[in-house]
C-alpha cells in the first residue's frame, strides 16, 4: 500500500479524499456521498454503512418528491415554509432554488413541536481608540458603545426516520436594532412559521380524533326514531336528512 492509496467509499465504491473520507460507525463515505445526506442527520458516526445506504435511498426518493412538489402557500421571506395543503406535505429552507438543496419533506402529522428562539448577543465595541499619555498630557480611555445583536431562529421537532430536530435561522443577516423593520419582520415570520406548523400538527390530531370517535344514535327530526346516522348523515329508517 502506497502512501497515497486512497480509501474506498463503502457506499458507491468510489475513492475517498486524501484525508480518508467521512467516517460512519463501521466504514467510510466519500465526500460526494456525504453531500447527499440530510443536513439534519444527527451525527453521521452514529450510523452504519447499511443505515447510510438506506438513508441515501430515502434522500433520492425525497429529491423526486421535491421536484414534483407544488406548494399551495409559503410563509416567511428569507427562511420559507412551503406547504402543500392538499397532501399535507411541507418543507422549510432558506435556499431559493430549493430543488438544488433537496430539503427534507415532512408530513403534517410529523410535526411534534415548534418554537421561536431569539438569540441576543450583547457586546462592547470600541468607537474611539484609547489615547496613551504623552508629552505630559494625560491619556484618554477608549470610548466604547454597547451593541446588541439579534438573530431569530425556529426550532422544530419532528418525528421522522432520519431527522429529530431542526434549528433554522429566520433572518438573512444579523439584526442590530429592535426598532427597525428587520426585527419586526423577522419576529412576524418566526411566529407565522411556528403557528402554521402547530396548526398542521393540531389539525391532523383533531381529524384523527374525530375519525376515531364512535358515531352516536340521534333522534330523527323527520320520523322521531332513534337512529344511527348513515354515511350520508341520513336516518336509517326514513332516509330523511339528520340536522
Ligand atoms: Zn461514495
Ligand atoms: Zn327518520
Amino acid at each position: 500500500m502506497g502512501l497515497f492509496d486512497r480509501k474506498i467509499c463503502d457506499i458507491c465504491g468510489g475513492k475517498c479524499g486524501l484525508l480518508g473520507g467521512k467516517k460512519v460507525k463501521d466504514g467510510r463515505l466519500c465526500s460526494d456521498c456525504a453531500k447527499k445526506q440530510s443536513p439534519y442527520l444527527p451525527g453521521r458516526k452514529n450510523f452504519t454503512v447499511e443505515e447510510m445506504k438506506q438513508h441515501l435511498a430515502d434522500r433520492e426518493r425525497n429529491q423526486e418528491m421535491i421536484n414534483e412538489f407544488v406548494p399551495t402557500r409559503t410563509i416567511g421571506r428569507h427562511l420559507k415554509l412551503y406547504i402543500d395543503d392538499g397532501s399535507g406535505l411541507w418543507f422549510i429552507t432558506s435556499t431559493r432554488r430549493y430543488q438544488d438543496d433537496n430539503p427534507d419533506l415532512f408530513q403534517a402529522d410529523q410535526v411534534l413541536g415548534a418554537r421561536v428562539d431569539i438569540d441576543r448577543d450583547e457586546r462592547e465595541v470600541v468607537v474611539q481608540a484609547a489615547v496613551p499619555a504623552a508629552d505630559g498630557k494625560p491619556g484618554k480611555p477608549a470610548v466604547t458603545k454597547k451593541v446588541i445583536e439579534y438573530d431569530f431562529y425556529v426550532n422544530i421537532d419532528v418525528s421522522h426516520p432520519w431527522v429529530n430536530q431542526m434549528h433554522l435561522k429566520v433572518n438573512r443577516s444579523t439584526i442590530e436594532s429592535t426598532m427597525g423593520p428587520d426585527y419586526r419582520e423577522s419576529d412576524r415570520d418566526s411566529k407565522e412559521i411556528v403557528a402554521a406548523l402547530l396548526a398542521m400538527r393540531d389539525g391532523v390530531a383533531q381529524m384523527k380524533q374525530e375519525a376515531a370517535m364512535p358515531k352516536q344514535r340521534v333522534t330523527c327530526p323527520n320520523c322521531g326514531a332513534l337512529t344511527m346516522p348513515d354515511e350520508n348523515n341520513c336516518c336509517e329508517y326514513c332516509m330523511g336528512a339528520l340536522n
